[in-house]
């Protein structure tokens, strides 16, 4: 590497980290050895390179080995529901919500909801998942404790009308719309969404003008989509339409979407969807658990819809460890195709990071290049999982695994060092979870 020279000169970089290998997570799998990332004080990227080529260091310097990649970005998740971890498993989706989950949230405080958040979030962050898309009630907490864990967070508050005491959709959106006023500041970590639950929960009077609100905001609209069989007809046997639809006749389409799950998307709601340019967040692990199916993502990338992956709530997964749905995802998709080159590795990272970001509308995480903030982990590559280590990126799909996570950064700043979360008390999060699930569950 370049010594000497003038601290901070040539550029405004505050710190640079060093590795042995840097995943840039362009979509091309390439990897850059002997690299480094360049950082500025407001935790952007400002070079990448090989450490011989990128000017002179900063005056902080960490030579840290092991491989740097981006943070995961989960696209799809219910993470205060680590409170009801394991309720309902063995129920499918409907009887799940109706007998397991509902029940319990309705005794659920905003203390509960941000206890379960704190957990969650410190689950993620030990697992390199640097950034997760929310969809929940109890949104003024869930923003609060992610304030203090130091995660990415994508907010799309919940209207479910199953859970209104009295039906007043209308009067939510407003408090939502007044929600997304105060706290969309993505200069401080927080975008502001919408999140109507489904097209079994509300009207498609009230998905459409959810909708308008999101898109008059220049806000994400997120919404459950397609999960179960027996939804898929529920809707039909409704309205006479599949729920995409349903969304797409109510204008509900327009704006910027993410759909999760699309397990039972035919090809003219696949159209419907990439016509839109809306994405999907792909849940394999929450699919397979609730015996709901395996999404077609081979068919909707081919159709050109953006997928992103996600783990779901803590009841359904039951982890928020998205190295596993990074290594599922091709193994379904190559399984169920009877092609082993149906996805390639470069393509499960991608799902997992640059892929899911702009699923969720962030443009400028999930991947390490100049202009994009700094979200990044380390990963250590001293361990049997990684030898030969003539497919670096293949063993990180197939072998790799978020034990091997060491050191995690979100816009610049480090959060977990060596192994240990440096803003949440864990144990504490532990204990007040394990209480106050066990009130929810008597
Ligand atoms: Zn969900």
């Amino acid at each position: 590497m370049t010594v000497g020279g003038e601290p901070g000169a040539g550029g405004r970089a505050r710190l640079r980290v060093e590795a042995d290998q840097v995943l840039t997570g362009d979509g091309s799998g390439q990897l850059i050895a002997d690299g480094a990332v360049d950082i500025d004080g407001a935790g952007r990227i400002v070079a990448v390179g090989r450490r011989e080529n990128l000017g002179p260091p900063p005056t902080e310097v960490r030579t840290v080995g092991g491989l740097l990649m981006p943070g995961l970005v989960n696209a799809h998740a219910h993470t205060p529901m680590t409170v009801l971890r394991s309720a309902g498993d063995g129920l499918p989706l409907e009887r799940w919500l109706r007998e397991g989950v509902w029940p319990r949230e309705a005794r659920m405080t905003p203390e509960d909801a941000w206890w379960g958040m704190t957990l969650g979030s410190a689950e993620m962050l030990l697992a390199g998942v640097t950034t997760s898309c929310e969809m929940y009630l109890f949104e003024e907490a869930v923003v609060d404790a992610v304030a203090a864990s130091g995660a990415r967070l994508v907010v799309t508050p919940g209207v479910i009308a199953a859970l209104l005491p009295d039906g007043d959709v209308a009067g939510r959106i407003a408090q939502l719309v007044d929600f997304h006023a105060g706290h969309h500041r993505p200069d401080q970590l927080v975008t502001v969404g919408f999140a109507p639950h489904s097209v079994y929960d509300l009207s498609p009077e009230q998905c459409g003008e959810i909708a308008a609100v999101a898109g008059a905001n220049d806000a994400l609209f997120h919404i459950h989509l397609e999960e179960t069989r027996a939804e898929r007809q529920l809707v039909i046997d409704r309205y006479g339409k599949t729920a995409t639809q349903v969304l797409a006749d109510a204008g509900a389409l327009e704006g910027r979407t993410i759909a999760a799950h699309g397990v039972w998307l035919d090809a003219t709601d696949q159209r419907l969807l990439a016509e839109a340019g809306a994405a999907v967040a792909h849940c394999p692990q929450s699919n397979l658990k609730l015996g709901s199916g395996v999404a077609p993502v081979l068919d909707l990338l081919a159709a050109g819809i953006g997928v992103g992956l996600g783990t779901d709530g803590a009841a359904s997964n039951d982890d928020l460890d998205l190295w596993e749905e990074l290594k599922l995802a091709p193994l379904l998709a190559r399984g169920l195709s009877h092609d082993p080159g149906a996805m390639d590795a470069a393509t499960a990272v991608d799902l997992a990071t640059r892929s899911a970001a702009r699923a969720i509308g962030l443009s400028d995480v999930g991947v390490i290049a100049p202009g994009a903030r700094a979200d990044m982990i380390r990963i250590d590559l001293d361990q049997p999982a990684f030898r030969p280590g003539l497919d670096l990126l293949t063993h990180l799909v197939f072998a790799g695994s978020s034990r091997y996570v060491t050191d995690v950064w979100v816009d610049g700043r480090q959060v977990v060092d060596d192994g240990v979360l440096t803003t949440v008390d864990v144990e504490r999060a532990m204990a007040e979870v394990g209480e106050r699930g066990r009130r929810l569950a008597a």
